[in-house]
């Protein structure tokens, strides 16, 4: 059995014991291939409509990104709506955009209508370094209003923000007061219970290794097989050497968190409101209170996925710039995950067959899209095709390098970001 990696999440996730893994044959009507945001709710999605769901997962139910993230919930996209409507055109850019707020509302409602204990707090600061960052807030409130989301925002001067924040290190900052954050492995784990009450199954340790087409697909994994009229595929950046085409449409890619010790009061004077934070950086760091009031900090990115030589020399500058009161904090928790980039930075969702579906590529915020493309897989596959074909229509473009040089490509292309970062432009 694969367990899940060494974390804050899963020393304290409510549910440790595993599932069985499939053995012999199983049939569904559709059969989901990863259990992580992406399955467990397309999964969750289905059984609430009636469908019969069969759902295998690698490991252990949240052992990829979403049982590791930083348990932000980020509304939108890794890009702007702006810059969608731009890219994709205006009647694309308004569709997508009026879903961009559907994410975090799915979050809400799970938890209240399945009674998820997940930690649940209301808030997400975006912290400015410098003033164009400030400026380009500014812009994304604008933007969001011409979107009709005038609801929500907050800016911060300098003054404002380290009232939520305490740290010398922003010029300002936005409050999203429909982000927020929470734990969340038991997210999907409570979103996994959620399926298996209403009838739903899930095999752990199940990986699966080959995919037969045809009208009932068959899944096949080292000690059984499923044959399914509809698969979906949701294995995102930890998807390895089953569907190669597919694979090679993204790029995983690694990012690192720690967690201190509970630091009590100490932990509340540095974030008194209980927000999120993110700042604005092309590589950006993000961190929050946990329950249990450690500070929870995560950032860097490793292009390829691996994971870095020490997390902790990684992070720990970080996280010492931001709150040099930290230095003598003791780390508890340090772990690095996988999320899947796209080239555009825009999530892929569409079909490889008639009857095979894939979601991936949230490049790094997942935690809503991959509710939000759950259910587009779900109203696709019960035969409500208008919101799917909407994302399924973008267009996609493979990492320029091909396997061999998408890593030092991608990366002398981020080289470019930073400097502006650093340069405040
Ligand atoms: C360190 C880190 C921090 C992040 N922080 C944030 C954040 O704060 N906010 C935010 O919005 N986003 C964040 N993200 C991104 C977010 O976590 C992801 O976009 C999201 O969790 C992706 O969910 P998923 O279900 O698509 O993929 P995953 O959660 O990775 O799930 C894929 C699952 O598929 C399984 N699988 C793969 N191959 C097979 C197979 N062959 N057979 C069976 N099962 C298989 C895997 O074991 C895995 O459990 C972060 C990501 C990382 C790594």
């Amino acid at each position: 059995m694969t367990e899940h990696i060494t974390s804050y999440y899963a020393a304290t996730a409510h549910r440790q014991d595993a599932r069985p893994a499939l053995s012999g044959t199983a049939t569904a009507d559709v059969c989901v291939i990863g259990g992580g945001f992406t399955g467990v709710n397309a999964a969750l999605e289905l059984a609430e409509r009636g469908v019969q769901v069969v759902l295998l997962e690698a490991a252990k139910i949240g052992f990829g990104a979403s049982g590791r993230n930083g348990g932000q919930i980020v509304n939108g996209y890794s890009r702007d709506l702006d810059v969608i409507a731009r890219r994709y055109g205006s009647t694309a850019g308004r569709a997508i955009g009026a879903m961009a707020r559907e994410g975090g509302d799915i979050i809400r409602e799970r938890v209240a209508q399945y009674a998820i204990a997940c930690d649940l707090k209301p808030g997400g600061i975006f912290a400015a370094i410098n003033h164009s960052q400030l400026r380009g807030l500014a812009h994304h409130v604008k933007t969001w209003s011409e979107f009709g989301y005038a609801d929500g925002f907050e800016l911060l001067d300098k003054t404002a923000l380290q009232r939520h924040v305490k740290t010398q290190r922003y010029v300002g900052g936005l409050i999203d007061h429909k982000g927020g954050h929470l734990h969340p492995l038991n997210l999907v784990q409570g979103e996994a219970a959620a399926f298996e009450s209403l009838g739903g199954v899930i095999y752990e340790d199940s990986e699966v290794t080959e995919l037969k087409p045809g009208d009932m697909v068959t899944i096949k994994i080292a000690h059984g097989e499923v044959k399914a009229k509809t698969v979906l595929v949701c294995g995102n950046a930890y998807l390895k050497g089953v569907l190669p085409d597919l694979e090679a449409r993204i790029m995983p890619v690694s990012s690192q968190v720690l967690a201190t010790e509970p630091l009590g009061e100490d932990a509340a004077a540095l974030l008194p409101s209980d927000m999120c934070v993110e700042d604005c950086n092309y590589i950006l760091d993000y961190f929050r209170r946990t329950a249990d009031n450690r500070i929870l900090y995560g950032g860097g990115v490793v292009y390829g996925g691996q994971d870095p030589a020490s997390v902790r020399s990684k992070i720990l500058p970080l996280m010492h710039k931001t709150f040099p009161s930290l230095k003598d904090a003791r780390i508890d928790f340090a772990w690095s995950g996988n999320f899947a980039l796209t080239l555009t930075r825009f999530p892929q969702i569409g079909q490889l067959a008639p009857n095979v579906y894939f979601a991936h590529g949230d490049s790094g915020h997942g935690v809503t899209t991959t509710h939000l493309l759950a259910r587009l897989l779900a109203e696709a596959v019960t035969g409500e095709t208008q919101r799917f074909n909407v994302f399924a229509g973008l267009p996609y473009y493979p990492f320029p390098g091909g396997q061999a040089l998408r890593v030092p490509l991608t990366l002398a292309g981020s080289w470019w970001y930073r400097a502006r970062d650093w340069m405040g432009l």
